[in-house]
């Protein structure tokens, strides 16, 4: 083939089938590739049809894709945390579809708030006084330091919560920007009610709050001490509990939000994508002059939650009150797993069924091991996952001592025929 050989820009692009401004730039592109080839000495026959067909595919293939999450980790940042339930999903569908009453109350025919959606379940789920959903959890901390606290004031910090949770959530950072000074007390590994004691008496009325931050992605050992949140909320400064994972109910030894409101917590704070299971929202429950002060924030416009996030929202919280689809807690629970396992080796030449250890990931129980069955395959590990992660759609698996594994933990039941078939594109 020399370059007098080529086909003109129309006859290539007529063999590819889309929309025609994508077939003419794939044949351009297919073209302008053969060109360079050809002048650089490339001898032989190539399928340039072939090659435009590639390139349109690629270029109208969505970037945010669904994937199969088989790494056995539940709550992965990487792979959009957590998925939602079947309820969740409709709402979110509904919401999508037209208008909605996203601040309207039908009642009155007049202006509503956003937060009326969730309140009241919110309310019923920690036995709040009042609460507010906003974007995510990182901008529920922020709201809330910046409400209690704020310039000139000042926010009182054990040295053993001064975290950085990932993705640059820093409490240090997070205090700064919300305008205020931070006072650090006690120390890495021990603090005491004392410490506490002695930093209000000497902060005297410039305390805007003392803020607690749960150690999320790491545990300490040995020679520790902090203070219950009963506690704190007795020394008579608005307390900010920022608990991150959101545990509504018993969730292995997860800081459950009942708890922090109970105690008294003027601001509890948590994510609505980690233990909860649904959208990525930051929840900010408490009391109710707590909550008001953040609702009138004018950071609160900033970080407002989208309607879909709050459809979905909405009925996440009605799934956990009335029994309905929470995935993540049921992968928690390893539902179904067994079964998942065994129709997935079934499926998939070669495989073995063997012992693993899931994990919760999104920094929520860092030490929490969930045993279980998984898929080890004996393809070379790393070539199959790289094919795996081409794949269409994408399967995400593990490599532990060299062979790629497959936990089913994190699959719903109908994603185990789409894993097997994966599996059989990848080997080709
Ligand atoms: C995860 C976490 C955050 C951040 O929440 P996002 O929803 O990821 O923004 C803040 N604080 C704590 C303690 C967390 O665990």
């Amino acid at each position: 083939m020399s370059l007098r050989d080529l086909p003109p820009v129309d006859a290539l692009a007529a063999q590819v089938d889309a929309p025609r401004a994508v077939a003419l730039a794939a044949a351009r592109a297919v073209l302008a590739q053969r060109r360079e080839e050809l002048l650089g000495g490339a001898a032989g026959d190539a399928d340039l049809g072939e090659r435009a067909r590639d390139w349109a595919r690629a270029a109208v293939a969505p970037s945010l894709r669904h994937v199969l999450n088989a790494t056995g980790v539940i709550v992965h940042t990487n792979l959009g945390r957590a998925p939602l339930g079947r309820e969740a999903r409709e709402a979110v569908a509904q919401a999508a579809r037209g208008y909605s009453n996203l601040e309207l109350d039908l009642d009155s025919g007049t202006r509503g708030s956003r937060h009326a959606h969730v309140e009241a379940l919110l309310r019923e789920l920690t036995g709040a006084e009042a609460a507010l959903a906003v974007n995510n959890g990182a901008g529920a901390a922020l709201l809330a330091a910046a409400a209690l606290a704020g310039p000139g004031r000042e926010v009182v910090v054990s040295r053993g919560q001064l975290v950085e949770i990932g993705g640059g959530f820093r409490v240090p950072d997070v205090i700064a920007q919300a305008g205020a000074r931070l006072v650090e007390v006690g120390t890495t590994n021990r603090t005491r009610l004392d410490d506490y004691r002695a930093a209000l008496r000497a902060s005297g009325d410039r305390v805007g709050a003392i803020l607690r931050a749960h150690q999320s992605n790491f545990r300490q050992l040995g020679f520790v001490e902090d203070v219950p949140v009963e506690a704190l909320c007795e020394l008579g400064v608005p307390v900010i509990d920022d608990v991150g994972s959101g545990a509504l109910g018993r969730v292995y030894d997860e800081p459950p939000v009942r708890r922090s409101v109970a105690a008294g917590a003027a601001l509890v704070c948590f994510s609505g994508d980690k233990l909860l299971g649904g959208p990525q929202a930051g929840l900010l429950v408490g009391r109710a002059d707590a909550v008001e002060l953040a609702r009138r924030h004018p950071l609160a416009r900033a970080l407002r939650i989208d309607k879909l996030s709050l459809a979905a929202l909405e009925a996440t919280l009605r799934a956990h009150r009335d029994g309905g689809d929470v995935p993540v807690l049921a992968m928690l629970e390893g539902d179904g797993l067994e079964a998942r396992a065994r129709a997935l080796a079934e499926r998939i030449a070669g495989a073995e069924l063997v012992q693993a250890v899931a994990k919760v990931g999104g920094g929520a129980l860092p030490l929490l091991e969930l045993p279980g069955p998984a898929v080890a395959l004996p393809d070379p590990a790393e070539a199959l996952a790289a094919a795996l992660r081409r794949g269409d759609p994408p399967l995400i698996g593990r490599i532990e001592d060299g062979r790629l594994l497959l936990d089913p933990r994190t699959l719903a039941d109908d994603e185990v025929e789409p894993a097997a078939a994966a599996i059989r594109a990848a080997r080709g």
